[in-house]
């Protein structure tokens, strides 16, 4: 840190994304993305915008967002398209947290959550899940405070059911509550249709997951049209022109694509509980997922030993280091050749720790 970094956030400690290796060629199953393509219309339409990109982005993202409103049958004062969705999560917490207005999420979530509160320096509570890793609504009724909420929670997989979300808004009516549904297009329940009733409730998501468009940056809020208002006011203070003109496009054409993405989704879904079910045959926890990964703790080792032990048999995972989950190991689903690699592959690493 150089003498010039600001005293303000010199203890800020920086979000770690997964690795993004380059020496070798892996199965990548640690930063839960697709292992679809793109649809072949996303990669022509952002081939074709690539010969504009002497223009500015149009900062209101105005195909996108009739299309979008049009699919989800939602108003289009009601959206924001942001650069992935940690740029919504970040102008969330910029602006509706601060000192006097504290924020809460489960102790066990997003690992941005606390960096963004640290960011902004906004107090922060993190609500212990239950034993058996999931949410427990009640935590959160009325508890006066603003609420972030991943559903499908990560790294568990687990999910709120859509009663309990609404008993969260409804308790809260002076806060703000945040659902961040970057995965419920693998099996969960979405709040969407709740942002019509409730002015405090503010749903997130991102075209990274189940969209193949990690890379291109691309994710949304919805919620009534005054906090979009709020939203797009830190937007326009910060970086108005955050979706580039390829990505723009290509997430057109996504929307435009839903049942190719759809089907792939589907697929996700079937992988998924091959893998789940393989893994319990060799004696694994397997929580109960409905997001395109899942959260796994090994009969026989800790999960820092089976991350490194796939590793440097070509399989990479996600393992964390935090204590309540350090014997678990985050796995993304990817296709059905991958996940028999991947339990072909851990039968071998028991057999040899069992020898
Ligand atoms: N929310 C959750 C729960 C996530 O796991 C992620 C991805 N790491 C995001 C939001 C952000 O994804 P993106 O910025 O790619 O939309």
């Amino acid at each position: 840190m150089t003498r010039f970094f600001t005293d303000r956030l010199k203890s800020l400690e920086a979000y770690v994304p997964g690795e993004q290796p380059k020496d070798m060629k892996y199965i990548k199953l640690n930063t839960n993305e697709s292992p679809f393509p793109p649809s072949p219309s996303v990669i022509e339409a952002a081939r074709e915008e690539a010969g504009r990109l002497q223009l500015y982005s149009d900062p209101e993202c105005t195909p996108l967002v009739e299309k979008f409103a049009e699919l989800y049958g939602i108003d289009k004062a009601s959206l924001i398209m942001t650069n992935g969705s940690d740029e919504v999560l970040n102008f969330a917490f910029m602006a509706f947290s601060d000192e006097k207005r504290p924020v809460a999420f489960p102790d066990i979530s997003y690992g941005f959550y606390p960096v963004f509160a640290k960011l902004h320096r906004i107090p922060f509570e993190e609500i212990p899940l239950k034993e058996d890793f999931s949410i427990d609504y009640r935590d959160y009724v009325g508890i006066n405070k603003n609420i972030v909420i991943a559903n499908p929670n990560a790294p568990t997989g687990m999910t709120l059911s859509l009663y309990e979300i609404e008993e969260i808004v409804r308790s809260n009516p002076d806060n703000l509550v945040l659902i961040d549904e970057a995965y419920v297009d693998f099996g969960g329940e979405s709040a969407i249709p709740l942002t019509k009733k409730y002015d405090n409730l503010l749903v997130t998501g991102t075209f990274s997951k189940s969209r193949s468009l990690a890379g291109a940056r691309l994710g949304f809020g919805i919620a009534s049209p005054e906090i979009i208002r709020d939203l797009n006011t830190i937007k326009y203070s910060t970086n108005p022109y955050n979706v580039n003109r390829m990505t723009m496009m290509a997430g057109c054409c996504a929307l435009r694509d839903n049942e190719y993405y759809m089907n792939n989704c589907k697929t996700i879904i079937e992988n998924r509980e091959y893998t789940r079910k393989a893994l319990l045959k060799l004696g694994f926890t397997v929580l109960p997922s409905r997001a395109n990964f899942i959260f796994a703790k090994s009969p026989d080792m800790d999960g820092e030993k089976l991350y490194l032990s796939l590793k440097s048999r070509g399989i990479l995972v996600r393992h964390f280091k935090k204590e309540r989950i350090k014997d678990f190991n985050r796995i993304t689903i990817g296709t059905m050749s991958d996940m028999q690699t991947l339990v072909r592959t851990i039968e071998e690493i028991l057999k040899e720790t069992r020898k």
